[in-house]
């Protein structure tokens, strides 16, 4: 049966070509769902439209927009295995991640929700006795939300969260590889009783209906994450239509051990920043600078720690990476390794695909890691989204922070070291969005999220993350019994 899809709060077949979702650890198919056509976003639009004007909505007082989210986060937490097990059939990530995922998900919903209910308008500072200004906040109206495959369930709550809290409806365009967690969660949110409209779902390629969503004259912001040059196409559709756009784009973090780290933390923290989710995440710390002084000691732990990781089947528990989402994007992180080796790279494990026994129908590449490089190479240079560790030796503070921030992304970077003071102004000298000391890849939803250079534009989450879906309304009110005088 083709699965229907999530249209302008009705469930039916889309009128786009059908799509067929599989399981990267062996290729079964897990669904075939309708895809939505150029003409069915133009409907959602157009019941977005409707719905986010409709007086039930737009005077609904946040504590009743909140009551949906806060149901939704209760429905989610009730569903968890299903919709953990339902992700990772969708991505392949091993269940131990994807049920972290959904348990993100519930948080944002009702982390959101709060935000909506406690925001507070302001009573700006007075500056004439004749009147009083005030600064209020309004929905702006129907908001595009376009995701990628590596964690859709949070990364598509993070969007549609803020943006129904602060009123406005949301059209979301889930990766083409990963249409099942955000359908789900449509029946979720309509269980919770979300006014029609105000969310549709549509699936499909980015190039027809993510390229429909975001031209459509009545879709007033952006909200994108995906790879820096989508991200880059749809900054100038934007930047034509004069309307907002957050970007969370792609990156290549550097992770820096210094000669004091505590070196078993250390090692452990590096193995997990960039070999969970095999390595496919934005903030995949992918860059490793090690201090000469401890070089030998770390790099004999980290090459030991990555020989224990169990890669394989995503279903079993203590799998700590499953396969990679695609037979296609194995073959990238593949050629970059050949790359790495015509470069110079030495490949110290890893560097050839798995295909033993029950790994043989999946995508599956083990952690690699190369030395041998230098930071110019393309390897450092270059998002890879897999796998793959490129480390290089350091001696000195002041090339290392010359070398960690030489890069066309600023995602994140991690710190390892017993000296805070040291780790602190470290931290404040590299150019990112995200600096974790002595630990990397934690996450809290009120610490707001996003890149420096072209890692992306605006950020989500924190208290101000539902403002990114409203805009400023200044009121003046006069207060005098006497007519505009001619000048002021
Ligand atoms: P992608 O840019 O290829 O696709 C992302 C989404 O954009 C998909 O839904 C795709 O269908 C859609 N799309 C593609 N072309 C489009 C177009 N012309 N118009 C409208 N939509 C279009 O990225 P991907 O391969 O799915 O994901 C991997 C990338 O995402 C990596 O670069 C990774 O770093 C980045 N990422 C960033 C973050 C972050 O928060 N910074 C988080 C996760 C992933």
């Amino acid at each position: 049966m083709v699965r229907p899809i999530f249209i302008g709060g009705e469930w039916r077949q889309g009128r786009g070509p059908i799509s067929v979702s599989r399981f990267p650890a062996d290729g079964s198919v897990n669904a075939e769902l309708s895809t939505a056509s150029r003409e069915d976003v133009e409907e959602a639009v157009q019941a977005a439209e409707r719905a986010w004007r409709a007086p039930s909505w737009r005077q609904a007082l946040p504590h009743q927009r909140a009551a949906i989210l806060y149901k939704v986060a209760d429905l989610i937490e009730a569903r968890l295995e299903q919709l953990a097990a339902l992700q990772t059939r969708d991505n392949g990530k091993p269940l131990a991640e994807t049920r972290g995922l959904v348990a993100s998900a519930a948080g944002t919903a009702r982390y959101f929700a709060a935000a909506c209910e406690t925001l507070d308008e302001q009573l700006t500072s007075q500056r004439a006795a004749d009147f009083m200004t005030l600064s209020v906040h309004e929905p702006i109206g129907v908001v595009a939300a376009i995701t990628p495959w590596n964690s859709p369930i949070a990364s598509e709550m993070q969007k549609i969260a803020p943006a129904l809290a602060g009123g406005n409806a949301v059209l979301l365009k889930p990766a083409d590889a990963t249409p099942l967690a955000a359908l789900e969660l449509a029946r979720l949110f309509e269980e919770a009783g979300l006014p029609k409209g105000l969310l549709s779902i549509l699936p499909g390629r980015g190039s027809v209906v993510g390229d429909a969503l975001v031209r459509h004259p009545l879709v007033r912001k952006i909200s994108f994450t995906g790879g820096t040059n989508t991200g880059r196409s749809l900054a100038h559709i934007a930047a034509d239509k004069l309307i907002p756009t957050s970007l969370e784009l792609g990156g290549k973090s550097p992770t820096i051990v210094l000669e004091d780290a505590d070196i078993e933390l250390a090692a452990k923290g590096v193995v997990y920043g960039i070999f969970s989710s095999a390595g496919q995440a934005c903030i995949a710390g992918s860059r490793l600078f090690v201090h000469g002084a401890v070089y030998e000691r770390f790099m004999e732990r980290l090459l030991t720690l990555t020989r224990e990781l169990r890669v394989g089947h995503p279903e079993q528990d203590g799998t700590h990476m499953g396969p990679l989402i695609s037979e296609a994007h194995l073959q990238s992180v593949a050629d970059y390794v050949a790359l790495a080796r015509e470069e110079g790279g030495e490949v110290l494990c890893g560097g050839e695909r798995l295909s033993e026994g029950t790994l043989a129908n999946g995508s599956f590449y083990p952690p690699t890691i190369i030395t041998g490089l230098n930071n110019g190479a393309r390897v450092c240079q270059e998002e890879i989204f897999g796998p793959v560790l490129v480390v290089i030796r350091f001696e000195d503070e002041a090339d290392l922070l010359g070398q960690a921030n030489d890069s066309i992304f600023g995602l994140a970077a991690g710190i390892w070291s017993e000296d805070f003071r040291r780790a602190w102004r470290l931290a404040r000298r590299l150019e990112c969005g995200t600096v974790w000391i002595n630990t990397y890849k934690k996450f809290s939803v009120s610490a707001p999220f996003g890149g420096y250079k072209e890692s992306g534009l605006g950020r989500e989450k924190g208290r101000e993350g539902v403002l990114a879906y409203m805009q400023q309304k200044s009121i003046y009110v006069g207060l005098s019994d006497t007519p505009n005088p001619w000048c002021c």
